[in-house]
This record gives C-alpha cells, structure tokens and sequence, in this order.
C-alpha cells in the first residue's frame, strides 16, 4: 500500500488508525532517514492504542514500553545496535502479547521476526512536510495487519 502524506498531523492521523487495528503479536518496522518521522509515527500508533502518555524516542534506551494502552507498546530503535542484537533479548518482545514498533529495524538482520509489516517513510525533497508511505506486509499475521488498515481506511473516506 502506498500513500501520500502533506503534513505531520496526517501523518498522525494514518499512525492513529494503524494502532487502532493492532493486534498482539504484530510487529512494525520503521525505515526511513533520519527526521523521516519514525518516532512520530510512533506517537499516532500510541495514541490508536489508547496510550496518552508521552512517547519519547527510544534512541539511547533501545526500548520503552507503555503498558496503559488497549496492547501494550513496545517501541524500540536499534539505530545504536553497533555489536549486533543477538544480546539484547528483543525476542521475548517479538513473541509477547504487545505491539512491537522498531525504528529502524532493519538492522536486526537475522534478529527480526519472520512475520512483519514494513513501513517506509519517504522524505519530499521538494516539501519539508510531505512525506510518502510505503506499508508493506510480509508474513500472514502481517498480511491481515495491513488489511485491516486498508478496511479502515476506506471506511474513513
Ligand atoms: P525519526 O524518528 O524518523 O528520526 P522524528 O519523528 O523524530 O523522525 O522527526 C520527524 C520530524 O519531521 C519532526 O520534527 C516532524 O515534526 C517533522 N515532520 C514534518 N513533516 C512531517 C510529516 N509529514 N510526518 C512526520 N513528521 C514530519
Ligand atoms: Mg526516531
């Protein structure tokens, strides 16, 4: 699924129904540069989960987790992960009863789980608030993921 994004409450809002739609289990990764809007996304994804606490990038904790929600959320980056992730015990998470979102999360190579939905975040070279979305599903659980999203979605326009 493809989709593009003008500004970063439009951004929340996409964010917003993708938490909504979770499930347990489900795991989101987040690519994207820099600035892209990874943690932002995360803020919408918290606030579809019904969490309204502040999210904070989890850049030099690895993870935080948020337990007041409809699931809980377990927000990673790895962009720090410099001697691999096979120590950091990220498992017991992928196979929990939460929404796993990590930003950057193709760094986990061999460490990610095998059924996730990708989201790619685009920066518009052109427009410093236009963004391009690419949600990609890879693995069953993921597959009814990512329709459930496109169901909500449909039914908002
Ligand atoms: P990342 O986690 O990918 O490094 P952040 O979410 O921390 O990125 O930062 C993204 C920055 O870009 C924020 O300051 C945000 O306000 C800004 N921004 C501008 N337009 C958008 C948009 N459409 N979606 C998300 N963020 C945007
Ligand atoms: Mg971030």
């Amino acid at each position: 699924m493809d989709s593009r994004i003008n500004n970063p409450k439009e951004t929340e809002a996409i964010a917003k129904i993708i938490g909504s739609v979770a499930d347990q289990g489900d795991t989101i990764i987040l690519s994207g540069d820099l600035g892209a809007g990874k943690t932002t996304m995360t803020k919408g994804i918290a606030l579809g989960l019904g969490i309204d606490q502040m999210i904070k990038s989890p850049t030099y904790t690895i993870i935080r987790e948020y337990q007041q929600g409809r699931l809980p959320l377990y927000h990673m980056d790895v962009y720090r992960i410099e001697n691999g992730a096979d120590d950091l015990g990220l498992e017991e998470y992928f196979e929990g009863d939460g929404l796993c979102v990590v930003e950057w999360g193709k760094l986990l190579g061999e460490f990610l789980p095998a059924d996730y939905l990708d989201i790619t975040i685009e920066k518009d070279p052109e427009d410093m608030e236009k963004r391009k979305l690419l949600i990609q599903a890879f693995g069953e659980k993921s597959e009814q993921f990512l329709s459930r999203i496109e169901q909500k979605m449909e039914e908002r326009t």
